[in-house]
């Protein structure tokens, strides 16, 4: 058998979908691209394709050799992304299949469990963080038994089936939900029928799940949610602002569902204010704040919501003379491409100044970006020079990034930034 193949015997039946073609797509690419993936690059763009043995669909494995004809490494191929292959294996020849991805897996937990220690009363995390953990376009969240499987490349449709039964076998969840990334849906034909959303494994789901992060209890969609439901990659940004808010008026924008808000609370804030685009996911925020109540140290803290965009609301408070002890601006990524990344930087200047307007002198501005083409510098400095020119020149308190269970093993993998700072 050829040793590259997806072997039929292991697929476990847990969904049934179109085995991937069993023969192999050979690939030649050009220098720059063989170099970095001797680097242990994990992308092979379009571009860098000097030579294809045939045309393939989505989920083929891709094998690229190098100008002397050794193989350079293996990966799944998808016909419709600029990321042409994501690659699985560098270096030496594998055979991809549930025993190859329980490897993998097995390899994301204990790494987890060595270099992480999950702080008291955490049921909800991130196992597998794609590309960072040698799984390029997965995404694996827990939360308390349900594991959320996300794929940003339809090359994974025909993979579930190996890459459920080795889960099953690694972690044992009760139920797997799986979603879709955002350009996942655009080629109907590559899902074998599967939808975002979809509960692949044990009970269907009735609204919100439950599950606990340093010791509070959140509720998250992992249908309609936005990444998997929960943003865990702030965790810690969270926790450094429960250890700052006692007394605190805060302003949260890009609230979401309450992440910071709830710590917030827990950290004795006098008053939070949440701010947010989309009305559902203020709800959750009510609820969520709501649910903790009782384990806040302090007074009750009161919680208000504003549904509207977050420039516009700012602007108004601005004007109507507000003012925060604390304001945290967390949007969404401006920028997807390099081409975003100018547009990008001017609006996070634009969101600096308008939050310094409602910030009291002294008060804590935490701001973040969670673009990947913006680099940490970048960001940094179009934030600093914002206030810079508002007469509010920063004292910086940390720059930091995303929690733990979000390791950074590759050049674009850093996509999270978050300054706190106080400004007089
Ligand atoms: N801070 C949150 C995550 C924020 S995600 C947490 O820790 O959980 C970004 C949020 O910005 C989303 O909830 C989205 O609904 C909201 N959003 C996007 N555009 C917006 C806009 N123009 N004004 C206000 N909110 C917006």
């Amino acid at each position: 058998m050829d040793p590259l193949q997806t072997t039929e015997s292991s697929r476990t039946g847990v969904l049934t979908v179109a085995a991937p073609s069993s023969k192999p797509i050979a690939l030649r690419v050009t220098r720059r691209a063989e170099r970095e993936l001797r680097g242990g690059f994990p992308w092979v763009f379009e571009a860098a394709i000097t030579d294809q043995s045939r045309a393939g669909s989505a989920g083929d494995l891709a094998i690229v050799f190098d100008r002397k004809g050794r193989f350079l490494a293996v990966g799944l191929y998808d016909p419709h992304a600029s990321i042409r292959v994501r690659v699985l294996q560098h270096s030496d020849p594998a055979s991809i299949g549930a025993a190859w991805y329980a490897g993998r897996l097995r390899q994301a937990v204990e790494r987890r469990a060595s270099l992480w220690k999950r702080p008291a009363r955490t049921t909800g995390y991130r196992l597998v963080h794609g590309e960072n953990d040698g799984l390029p376009g997965l995404v694996v969240d827990w939360y308390e038994g349900t594991a959320v499987v996300k794929v940003y490349s339809a090359a994974w449709v025909p993979h579930l089936p190996d890459v459920l039964g080795a889960l099953l076998d690694v972690q044992g969840p009760e139920r797997v939900v799986l979603r879709f990334g955002r350009v996942v849906g655009n080629h109907p034909d590559d899902l074998c029928g599967l939808s975002d959303g979809q509960v692949v494994v044990g009970p269907p789901l009735v609204g919100p799940v439950l599950f606990w992060e340093n010791g509070l209890h959140f509720e998250a969609d992992l249908i309609l949610g936005h990444k998997t439901g929960f943003y865990f990659d702030q965790r810690e940004n969270r926790a450094r602002v429960e250890t700052v808010a006692g007394g605190m008026r805060v302003l949260n924008v890009f609230a979401y569902t309450g992440g910071f808000s709830v710590y917030a609370a827990r950290g004795g804030a006098q008053r939070v204010v949440s701010v947010d685009i989309s009305a559902p996911a203020l709800e959750a925020a009510k609820r969520n704040v709501a649910r903790n109540r009782g384990t806040a140290g302090t007074a009750p803290t009161d919680h208000d919501v504003v549904v509207g965009d977050a420039f516009e609301v700012l602007h108004q408070m601005g004007r109507a003379g507000r003012q925060f002890d604390m304001v945290i601006v967390d949007p969404p990524a401006f920028a997807r491409r390099r081409s975003q990344v100018d547009r990008a930087l001017a609006a996070y200047a634009r969101l600096t100044r308008l939050s310094l307007a409602v910030l009291r002198s002294d008060g804590i501005l935490v701001q973040a970006s969670c673009s990947a083409p913006v680099t940490a510098d970048s960001f940094f400095g179009v934030v600093n020079g914002a206030a810079e020119r508002a007469g509010r020149t920063l004292a910086e308190l940390a720059r930091t990034g995303h929690a733990v269970d979000h390791p950074v093993t590759f050049r674009d993998g850093a996509y999270l930034k978050c300054l706190f700072a106080t400004a007089p």
